[in-house]
């Protein structure tokens, strides 16, 4: 099976400008050669590796590089390719490759070779060829097993580096999270977007303003002579309108997934095909439903390149049950607070359904929650609601302080 472990990388100033200007040359690599596949037709991902050592012959610096990792930019322009054609292929609207800022290329992989975790008295660092041997936090250790079979280096927004370690182990079942503390069940709801089984509830993203302006630039479409030039210019306005719309919804669900599966060891959520999409009033059900397996999409493939436990858990009875005694009580949409006639629990119904969607994923992949865990330890001490807003405010202290790191890819 294969994981990947993600750990912080704590360069020293030196080793910080080495970073730099390595995924600086690899980015101008990429450019380089997408110009290449733009210029020239019929290039393909090896011939044009195969190109590499003439490149190097007239641009001196890529001799600084690792020779694999520098293959690895060229193969990187063409599976970006190939999955833009599988895109075009599946009938979505698609654009074509494009030129990379210096921020946009975050990343560069080593595969197979070059690399090195060592441990010598305490301390872990990860040897790059060409770079150095950079400061890692250990946070977790790698299964016994584990063979890491590449590397990639990463910058985040926040100027933070991390590698994620791409692990192969030789048994299938999953390694399993060893700290329940660090794992979570989400519910999603419409009073509040998510509610998590450590007492976050945090509340929907407000479009309102988005939507007024959308509709304002409607309404002017429509007073417009048709097919004018004044038209065509308001026609492009609408289309901006939608596109803000849409970039801070998905902006929203970006930063609220990473978040997510950054803090966390196991996430478990309910299968939202077949979660009974039936409790919601019918106007807000469509919207509702498309956004969060929006967002369980994104959490699921963040979860996978974190190397976070992702569980999809049955969803029947996840509010009615008691998550304390499992005794089922029905309850009205309206009551907002789960109490058990049997045990006495009493919690925010919301906050009751997440702790049921926890120990059901715990089941799942197989941790025994009754004996390592005190039920006492599992419960949230109250809820604490946080507007969507502050999720969307990077660098503040959104959810908690922790999520000055969970910014957007
Ligand atoms: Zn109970």
């Amino acid at each position: 099976m294969r994981y990947n472990y993600r750990y912080r990388l704590d360069p020293s100033d030196t080793l910080r400008g080495t970073l730099d200007r390595h995924r600086d040359l690899y980015r101008q690599v990429y450019n380089h050669f997408l110009h290449r596949l733009k210029r020239i037709d019929g290039t393909t991902k090896y011939g044009e590796v195969n190109e590499l050592p003439s490149i190097k012959k007239w641009w001196s610096d890529l001799s600084d590089l690792y020779s694999r990792t520098l293959q690895n930019a060229v193969e990187r322009l063409y599976d970006n390719l190939s999955r833009l054609k599988d895109a075009k292929e599946n009938g979505r609207k698609v654009g074509s490759l494009k030129w990379k800022a210096p921020n946009e290329y975050r990343s560069f992989t080593y595969r197979q070779s070059g690399f090195k975790l060592k441990n010598t008295s305490g301390r872990t660092v990860l040897r790059l060829s060409k770079i150095g041997e950079i400061p890692v936090r250990l946070h977790r250790e790698l299964p016994d097993s584990a063979r890491i079979k590449q590397v990639t280096v990463k910058k985040e927004p926040t100027g933070e580096w991390f590698a994620v370690l791409g692990i192969e182990t030789e048994n299938d079942a999953p390694p399993k999270p060893e700290n329940p503390d660090r794992c979570v069940g989400i519910d999603v709801g419409i009073l509040s977007y998510t509610h998590d089984s450590d007492g976050f509830s945090v509340g929907s993203l407000d479009l309102s303003e988005e939507r007024e302006r959308l509709e304002r630039a409607q309404r002017d479409l429509s007073r417009k002579e048709h097919g004018s030039a004044n038209y065509r210019t308001q026609q492009r306005v609408v289309a901006q309108r939608h596109t803000d719309l849409k970039r801070k919804r998905r902006d929203f669900l970006h930063r609220l997934s990473a978040y997510y599966a950054r803090e966390y060891d196991l996430v478990a959520v309910e299968d939202l095909d077949a979660k009974g999409l039936m409790e919601l009033p019918s106007n807000s059900r469509n919207r509702a439903s498309a956004s969060w397996g929006t967002f369980l999409r994104m959490l699921e493939y963040k979860c996978e390149r974190e190397g976070t436990h992702f569980v999809a858990v049955d969803p029947r009875g996840t509010t009615k049950e008691c998550s304390q005694c499992g005794v089922s009580t029905e309850k009205p949409l309206w009551a907002r607070e789960h109490s058990c006639p049997s045990c006495g629990f009493t919690a925010d119904r919301d906050a009751n359904a997440a702790l049921n969607i926890l120990f059901r994923g715990l089941d799942q992949v197989g941790v025994v929650y009754s004996d390592s865990m005190p039920v006492e330890t599992a419960l949230p001490t109250g809820t604490t609601a946080v507007p969507a807003k502050r999720v969307m405010e990077a660098g503040s202290s959104g959810l908690t302080e922790r999520t000055a790191q969970a910014v957007s890819e």
